[in-house]
């Protein structure tokens, strides 16, 4: 089965209200720019999500970065699954390494997110990736693919063919340096072999597996171009919509 190729940012804690509606609007301006055939998102601060949602061009989706596993309750500070679904999120991240480093949330957590993310009718964006000590010692596909079991635990086979996984090395993001496309496609192809003995040959084929970690405008190309790797997930360079337009073009 084909998938549709997704090229999503990450804004982490980026931009104000008003920075986002410009972001909206140049980006409406080049909104030709923006191949048919491949799926857009930004995944934005929950204070900029309404007026991306109202503003962005609508083959450009929105996503949250972040979610607490409950339907409601008395968690303070937290956004539920349901509040997001309901004015049009499609996609949140979960377990996003500065999450699971900065936020200590653990696989369990990260699984617990990703189910009531799907439960809510979303599409989870499982975030998963080696650090440099890891990658040091040789055990980047033992780490992946453990992080990968215990994130997607409990989904639907109909589920696990919806969701994104974003493989992004810890070492990689935000530092200019990239996986080689051999590497990126490697691990890639080792989650969907996985995802296959987990939740079939149908889920595998259908599940989209981005890379991250530094994707810019003149690298993208190099690894949407591998067999395992439908799109991308990119931070920095999804802050400014002539860059966000320029990997839009490259995909
Ligand atoms: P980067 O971030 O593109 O700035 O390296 C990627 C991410 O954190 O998702």
């Amino acid at each position: 089965m084909a998938r549709t190729p997704l090229l999503m940012g990450n804004w982490k804690m980026y931009k104000t209200v008003a920075e986002a509606r410009s972001f909206a609007e140049s980006l409406g301006q080049q909104s030709a720019a923006l191949v048919d055939g491949v799926e857009y998102a930004i995944c934005a601060p929950y204070t900029s999500l309404h007026v991306l949602r109202v503003m962005l061009p609508a083959n450009v989706k929105v996503g949250a970065q972040n979610v607490y596993p409950q339907k409601e309750g008395a968690y303070t500070g937290e956004i539920a699954p349901g509040m997001l679904a309901e004015f049009g999120t499609r996609f949140v991240l979960a377990g996003h390494s500065e999450r699971r480093m900065l936020f200590n949330e653990s696989d369990q957590m990260v699984n617990h997110k990703v189910r009531a993310i799907a439960e809510a009718g979303m599409i989870p964006v499982l975030c998963v990736g080696e650090n440099s000590s890891q990658k040091q010692d040789g055990i980047t596909k033992e780490v992946v693919t453990g992080q990968v079991q215990q994130g997607l635990d409990g989904l639907s086979q109909e589920q696990v063919a919806q969701a994104v996984i974003a493989y992004e090395p810890v070492w990689a993001i935000g530092s200019g340096k990239t996986a080689t496309p051999e590497d990126a496609q490697y691990v890639a192809s080792e989650i969907r072999a996985l995802v296959a003995d987990l939740f079939g040959a149908e889920a595998a084929a259908s599940v989209r597996i981005l890379y991250g970690g530094s994707v810019k405008p003149d690298n993208i190309a190099s690894f949407v171009r591998e067999a395992d790797i439908d799109g991308a997930l990119v931070g920095g360079a999804s802050l400014e919509p002539s860059s966000f337009v320029e990997m839009a073009q490259a995909l």
